[in-house]
Parts: C-alpha cells; sequence; structure tokens
C-alpha cells in the first residue's frame, strides 16, 4: 500500500480526495524563491506599522531552523538519505504552529516563508500560537506504507528535540495525512515513556484527533468568501466558482461550495483539469476520485489544462494547489469576476497582487482564507490538553465563528488603511506579533 491508500493528505494539497500527492506543475509558471516574496510581502505592510528597525530585522528572520539527514530503510533492502528541516519563525505569541510537508520541492527556503507565514496566520485569528513549518524532501508517492513509516519515525525522532505540546505542535500539510500525524504522535509519546496526543494536530479523531479538523481548511476557505459575499451584498447562490487542486483543502472547498449553492464549474489536479460550465456534480466526483485518483476522466466534464483553468470565466477563483500559481504570466490572463479566495499558502505573487488589484478583483490572502485549518487545530490541541471531546457542530459553529470575526478585522483594516486585504492582514498579524514581543520585552 502506498500513501494514496491513506486517510487525505492536508492542504492545498497536492492531490485527489484520499491524498495522492497531485500538484499542478511548476514547470509553467515563473518560480520565485517563496521567502524571497515573504519578505517582499512582509515589506509592504512595514509603512503602515511604526516599528522600530531592530523589531523589523528580528521579524524578517526565522528564530530557528533545524536541517536533518537521516537514513531509512527501504523495502529493498537498500538504505536512503532524506534531508528535512523544521523551523520556528517566531514563538512571541505562544508555541510554534504549522504543517510538515513531504514533496520533492522541499527547500529551506520553502519551509521558512511557510513558518512566516504561520505566524502571521495565527496572529490574524487571533490564537495563541507562534508559526512553525517543516518539511521533508521526498516523493511520498513513490514510497510504500513501511517506508513512510520508517521515514516518519526517524524524521519525528531527528525533530524531537523542537517539539512538544508547549514548545512546537506540527500538523499536516502538502503530501502528509491523519496517519503520519498517528506516527509521530506515537514516536514522540514513545521517547516520553506516555501519550502525548497534544503533541500534534490533525490526528486520527481515534487517538484524540478533533470532529472536523479534516474538513477545516476548505470550510473555513467557503465561511470566509460567504461572508465576503454578504458584506460586498452578492449573492452566493448560483455563483461559480474554480478550485485549483484537489487535495483536502480544494475538495473540502469544493464540496463546501457545492453544498452553499454555488456552481463548480471547473476543477484541477497535477494530472490536469475538467470543466462543466453547468456545473459539475461534486459528490458524484469525490467517488470518482476515490476511485480513480485523479479528476481527470471525469465523464461529465470537458478535459482542461491547468493553465486553462487559472483563465476560466467565473465569480470566485480558488487557487488551492501550492504556491506561484498566480503570476505575471498567468494573473493578466484571471477572468475571475469577484474573488480570488487563496486556499494554499503562497498562491499569488506581489506581481500578481498587483496586476489583480489593477482588475479590479479582491483576493482573499492566504493568511486569513485558509487559517479554517490551523483554527481547528488549536481547537484540538485544548481539547487534547482538557481531554475534552466537542462535537462537531460546535468545532465548526466555533470555526465560522473565528473567520467571520477576522474578515471583518482584516476587511476594516483594509478600509480604514486604503490597502488590500492582503497588505490589511499582514498589517494586522504582525501588528499583533510585534506588540506581543514589546509587552514581553527583551530578555536579558
Ligand atoms: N498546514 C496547514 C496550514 O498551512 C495547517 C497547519 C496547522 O494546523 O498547524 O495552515
Amino acid at each position: 500500500m502506498t500513501i494514496q491508500n491513506l486517510p487525505q493528505s492536508e492542504a492545498a494539497v497536492s492531490s485527489a480526495i484520499s491524498s495522492e500527492g497531485k500538484t499542478p506543475s511548476r514547470a509553467s509558471q515563473p518560480v520565485e524563491n517563496p521567502y524571497q516574496m515573504a519578505l517582499r510581502q512582509f515589506d509592504c505592510a512595514i509603512p503602515f506599522l511604526n516599528l522600530k528597525a531592530g523589531i523589523i530585522e528580528m521579524l524578517k528572520r526565522c528564530k530557528r531552523e533545524l536541517t536533518v539527514t537521516f537514513p531509512v530503510k527501504m523495502d529493498d533492502g537498500s538504505v536512503r538519505i532524506f534531508t528535512g528541516y523544521r523551523v520556528h519563525h517566531n514563538t512571541a505569541r505562544g508555541p510554534s504552529k504549522g504543517g510538515i510537508r513531504y514533496s520533492p520541492h522541499v527547500d529551506l527556503d520553502e519551509v521558512r516563508a511557510l513558518a512566516m507565514w504561520m505566524t502571521w496566520k495565527c496572529a490574524v485569528v487571533n490564537i495563541p500560537y507562534g508559526g512553525a513549518k517543516g518539511g521533508v524532501i521526498c516523493d511520498p508517492r513513490q514510497l510504500s506504507l513501511h517506508e513512510l513509516e520508517g521515514l516518519t519515525r526517524r524524521y519525528a525522532t531527528e525533530i524531537a528535540m523542537l517539539l512538544g505540546p508547549d514548545r512546537d505542535v506540527p500538523a499536516p500539510d502538502m503530501g502528509t495525512n491523519p496517519q503520519i500525524m498517528a506516527w509521530i504522535m506515537d514516536t514522540y509519546s514513545m521517547h516520553h515513556g506516555y501519550s502525548v496526543p497534544a503533541v500534534v494536530t490533525g490526528k486520527p479523531v481515534n487517538i484524540g484527533g478533533s470532529a472536523g479538523r479534516l474538513e477545516a481548511t476548505g470550510r473555513g476557505v467557503m465561511f470566509t468568501v460567504a461572508e465576503a459575499f454578504k458584506t460586498f451584498g452578492w449573492q452566493l447562490a448560483g455563483a461559480e466558482v474554480v478550485v485549483q487542486g484537489f487535495g483536502n483543502v480544494g475538495s473540502i472547498t469544493a464540496l463546501t461550495a457545492h453544498q452553499m449553492g454555488c456552481k463548480v464549474v471547473a476543477v484541477s489536479d497535477i494530472e490536469g483539469g475538467i470543466y462543466n460550465p453547468a456545473g459539475l456534480n461534486i459528490p458524484k466526483l469525490l467517488q470518482y476520485v476515490k476511485e480513480f485518483r485523479t479528476v481527470v476522466g471525469f465523464s461529465e466534464a470537458e478535459q482542461i489544462t491547468n493553465d486553462e483553468l487559472l483563465a476560466l470565466p467565473c465569480d470566485i477563483l480558488v487557487p488551492a494547489a501550492t504556491e506561484n500559481q498566480l503570476t505575471r504570466v498567468t494573473a493578466p490572463r484571471v477572468r475571475a469576476r469577484k474573488l480570488v479566495a487563496e486556499g494554499a499558502n503562497g498562491p499569488t505573487t506581489p506581481e500578481a497582487d498587483a496586476i489583480l488589484k489593477d482588475m479590479g478583483l479582491i483576493v482573499i490572502p492566504d493568511i486569513l482564507c485558509n487559517a479554517g485549518g490551523v483554527v481547528v487545530s488549536y481547537f484540538e490541541w485544548v481539547q487534547d490538553l482538557q481531554q475534552l471531546f466537542w462535537e462537531e457542530e460546535t468545532v465548526t459553529d466555533q470555526l465560522r465563528r473565528i473567520m467571520v470575526r477576522s474578515f471583518h478585522d482584516v476587511y476594516n483594516r483594509a478600509k480604514e488603511l486604503n490597502t488590500t486585504m492582503r497588505n490589511a492582514a499582514l498589517v494586522l498579524g504582525i501588528g499583533r506579533v510585534a506588540e506581543a514581543t514589546m509587552t514581553r520585552g527583551l530578555y536579558p
């Protein structure tokens, strides 16, 4: 059994609903270094904040960066060496929080950027965490279940010095899933001699995971979109939605949009896209993907490429795949009429942001739009620490409440400052982290 057969992977991911890594190809896009991109976004927010040079310099850097190189016994008896990372960007507001990514494209700068975005994201939705991220350079689709378990347990051991419920709490991201979190939790617990469920979130529910965690990111995307529509006086029922990426985030976003009465006209994964202007039957598509592990070949739709998908007319475009998808090349072709809702982390480059703004499009930025995942991770951590578990309805109601509140916090800031939602979210997030740093003071 390979990773395809495991329960779903997180994020923006890669894949079909049951978790293979199928991200749209990077080759067709100009690829920007994500850390440079995160720093350029940061620089745009700084003029709106009254921060001292020392604080600015501190917030640009990651607090800790661990690189590990470790051996894994492969099924054929050989030993392969893998490289992984765990980066803590900032811990001023609490333990660091962020996913672990398994992908051949992982590198230190990508992990740094993702860690920094986690810091701002947790601050934007006002949950008591700093930001972290981890990653292992590997293609999980090429590993057997046994190899994947070996890799995960060894990586968890290598980074264990950084982990802990009060220190750093990983979660799924691209290419990882609840089963991988279970192995991390078990490995950490074995070293401690007792079960420590709160050391990771996004675990299976039977070992302390939260109801509604798997669905949280996609639901959060649509709660934010729905609130935007309400705020702007637009009608959500019948709105046309295009979703790039059909992993955990993309598939649940599409399903939630469908349930909210939107017309999901196109979706894609790494193999390609499908389009039906009359609307796709998403529950039926999910069944298809369960069996065939790709959206491609679904009978009630026309085949399109990922590039064509980004250029389709729609009301809401949801890039839910990976970084660098809306660029100076692809952004001018976007024909979304109302919103770009970022399900992925870092899908839009600063150049593309400027282009979309000139086109009159509102971009709901990643650090707000996809924060539902980490919000329910926070609920999971709280439930684990209290050993008191909530009904899914409570989880989803609380998630909605936080997404709606955060949307208005960002939107009001954008109006006040006469700036984009991205910049307003960054100003809010960076401002909260800077405030916490100043309240704590510098030691010694
Ligand atoms: N990987 C997800 C993200 O990028 C979730 C992180 C978490 O729950 O800690 O937001």
